[in-house]
């Protein structure tokens, strides 16, 4: 809680986007694309001949995957522009979907290709061109070889088989993937080679997007390395619960809004590849970012035995689930586990009048963390703390969020608004009993996961 001479961080700008200015820009792009085809008789190639449909198909395919390859890498350049208006786990899910419209365009494409190119010479002499035989096509077999396996390490079955950090790097081969198939575009076939103006548009549109990568996504990670941030406190507070205070010298520049979240790395020998997502568990001052870690795996186990004076690179802040959502209204909060975090800051940052009932849900008693914190929070904003210990089993109601349940604690829970933090099982039940208590959906607010 700040203390005299405390000040709190200032808060991040707010995007000015709207959801009109996505929808324009990418329906823009869109039009481009088959406006190029059409221009290059696309669909009069259609239903001439079984060669010239396949070719025509071939095409539009191959465009319409580039353009989702496009737009996919803009949702992850974590440009503010984007991130404060969406958050990142929406834009990494719209990436996934993408990914997935992305993989199965290019699966067409190469069956179109491949029909084509088989009419004339077989189906052999197809594979050999477009796997060598062509300028530039070697490499752009590699290319969508790389693509089609990133595809299939994110789905849920090989995902679940490998570390997040594994699936993270296997993915970052998509810059290679998309660079390699980039040059047969240009000189193959007929929408660029012969087309100056439309080459220049979408060689500039890639162009411009490479830059916003590295200028928003890189560039701002390599800032985040020169400022680091170094642990100035480290506090037991429950059973494989521990809080970490950073501070710096640059924290006073920064910007950060309770129940946002950073992507932190440690520095230091054995670590500094693994950055992991972890929220404010407390209002950002010029005292410092505070952070409550449960030990749950490697990465997190070393940052709850981190030492004080251990150098830390904060990515971020990011995340759009803030408490500026509650508004005028009244609250009404959901902890599960070491999400009581974000809850606390939350807590710190609403007023008298949100009137807070808080469920604080735990398997024991040791895990409970911040206890007297929480209580004294709530009280002073005339709220209500309920805790709910125990194993699933153990607990008196099959479904503790179940609608009547959640009513019988919050009679005026439908005004209310809803946030919730906690493990996505936590995150799905509230949020159904919640619908289902008659909270409209635009009043419940989650961190989504992303992976
Ligand atoms: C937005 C957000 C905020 C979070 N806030 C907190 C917090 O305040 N306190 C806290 O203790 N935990 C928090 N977590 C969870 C925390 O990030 C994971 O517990 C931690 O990353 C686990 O890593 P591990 O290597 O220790 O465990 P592992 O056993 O390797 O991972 C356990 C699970 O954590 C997830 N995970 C692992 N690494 C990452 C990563 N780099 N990015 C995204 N997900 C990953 C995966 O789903 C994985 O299955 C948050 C997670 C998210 C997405």
């Amino acid at each position: 809680m700040a203390t005299l001479g405390v000040r709190k961080l200032r808060s991040p700008t707010m995007s000015r986007i709207r959801d009109t200015d996505v929808g324009a820009t990418s329906g823009f792009i869109t039009l481009i694309v088959i406006g190029i085809w059409l221009h290059h008789g696309g669909a009069s190639f259609f239903g001439k001949s079984l060669a010239s449909t396949l070719t025509s198909l071939d095409q539009i395919t191959g465009l319409l995957c580039s353009e989702a390859g496009i737009l996919g890498l803009i949702l992850i350049t974590r440009t503010p522009l984007l991130e404060r208006r969406y958050g990142l786990d929406r834009l990494f899910n719209w990436h996934r979907l993408l990914g997935e419209a992305m993989a199965l365009l290019l699966i067409l494409h190469i069956a179109f290709s491949v029909w084509a190119w088989s009419i004339p010479g077989g189906f052999f002499d197809s594979v050999k061109s477009l796997t060598g035989g062509e300028s530039y096509m070697a490499l752009t077999a590699v290319g969508s070889a790389i693509i089609l396996a990133i595809t299939l390490s994110s789905l849920k079955w090989f995902r679940n088989k490998m570390s997040y950090e594994m699936w993270y790097f296997v993915h970052l081969t998509a810059y290679v993937g998309l660079a390699f198939s980039f040059s047969h575009q240009i000189v193959l076939g007929s929408d660029f080679s012969t087309d100056s103006l439309a080459r220049w548009f979408w060689i500039g549109l890639h162009l411009a997007v490479v830059v916003w990568i590295i200028w928003s996504r890189w560039g701002r990670f390599f800032i985040a390395i020169a400022r680091p941030f170094k642990v100035a406190s480290v506090t037991h507070e429950a059973q494989g619960v521990t809080s970490v205070l950073l501070t710096g010298k640059n924290l006073g520049r920064h910007r950060a809004l309770a129940g946002q979240f950073y992507l932190l790395r440690q520095v230091k020998a054995g670590r500094w590849w693994q950055a992991n997502p972890f929220s404010l568990s407390s209002v950002p001052t010029s005292e410092g970012l505070r952070f409550t870690i449960k030990s749950r795996g490697e990465a997190s186990d070393a940052m709850t035995k981190i030492r004080v004076g251990t150098r830390v690179i904060a990515e971020g802040p990011y995340g759009v689930c803030t408490p500026d959502l509650v508004g005028s209204k009244k609250a009404f909060l959901v902890a599960g586990g070491v999400g009581i975090g974000p809850i606390i800051s939350y807590l710190e940052h609403l007023t008298f009048s949100s009137e807070p009932i808080v469920i604080y849900r735990a398997h024991s008693n040791n895990e409970l963390a911040h206890l007297d914190e929480i209580e004294a929070l709530v009280n002073a904003r005339n709220g209500k703390l309920h805790t709910l210990i125990g194993p699933r089993a153990s607990i008196k109601y099959a479904d503790p969020f179940a609608p009547h349940i959640l009513k019988k604690l919050a009679a005026d829970i439908s005004n209310r608004v809803v946030m919730i933090a906690g493990p996505e099982s936590l995150v799905k039940a509230v949020q159904k009993g919640a619908r289902g208590a008659g909270v409209p959906a635009e009043n419940i607010h989650a961190e989504r996961a992303w992976w």
